[in-house]
């Protein structure tokens, strides 16, 4: 059955970091990848292209994540935690009446940065929509990982991102994955960085050692359906 993903994040780049490779192999097979970026224009980041560049870049890298037009929010960069948690809310409400997603992806809740923090709280609240009114049922909802973020987010209360789930991506998937990051100029970096060509390419390569795949990228379950 071809499925509906849908990537609810805060940064232009958290969704090619988080889910880049997954969303290029799933849309070869058929199935729909809409991103949401809350933060679509980010207004106080270091060496920022301005507004239209970075919508250049946005929309470049989707064409290598083989994704649908990006979705862009207007929340405040590095600002999540001044605006109110219902407004995130509804927001991303209105992003799951439009889009009916099956599978939603988002930042993992012990994330170090905050405007990740916020997007997956509201994220959370906004995927049980389905309780407040009728709308195509949610079958999944997961957690991504984002390198030099959530893997940042010390491990002190043992709450930090435990993958459970994978999916395997292939070196296609990596190459077209690092394509995507480099659309986003000044997004990458010279290795040891967590953002550079080496470090994703290891991630990758860990994720899919650990359930004996070439490459993956690994996510955690916030909630699965299983269909009988
Ligand atoms: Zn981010």
């Amino acid at each position: 059955m071809q499925k509906t993903y849908l990537t609810v994040t805060a940064h232009p780049d958290d969704e090619a970091l988080g889910f880049g490779a997954s969303s290029y192999v799933l849309s070869q097979k058929g199935h729909k990848v809409f991103n949401c970026i809350l933060s679509g224009n980010v207004d106080a980041r270091r060496h920022r292209p301005d507004v239209n560049q970075l919508k250049k870049h946005t929309n470049n890298a989707q064409k290598f994540m083989g994704a649908e037009p990006v979705i862009l929010g207007h929340f405040p960069n590095i600002k999540f935690n001044t605006v109110p948690h219902l407004d995130l809310v509804q927001y991303i409400e209105g992003i799951i009446e439009q889009v009916q997603p099956d599978v939603i992806i988002t930042h993992h809740p012990y994330d170090l940065n905050n405007d990740h923090y916020h997007t997956s709280k509201a994220c959370q609240a906004a995927a049980r929509l389905f309780q407040r009114k009728p709308c195509k049922p949610l079958i999944s909802l997961y957690f991504m990982e984002i390198p030099s973020s959530t893997d940042w987010a010390f491990p002190v209360d043992g709450q930090n991102f435990a993958p459970d789930t994978f999916i395997e991506v292939g070196e296609v998937g990596v190459a077209q994955k690092l394509k995507a990051l480099y659309a986003y100029e000044g997004v990458m970096r010279p290795y040891p960085h967590p953002r550079s060509n080496e470090a994703i390419k290891a991630l990758a390569t860990l994720r899919g050692s650990q359930v004996g795949r070439q490459y993956c990228e690994a996510f955690q379950t916030a909630m699965h359906i299983i269909e009988p």
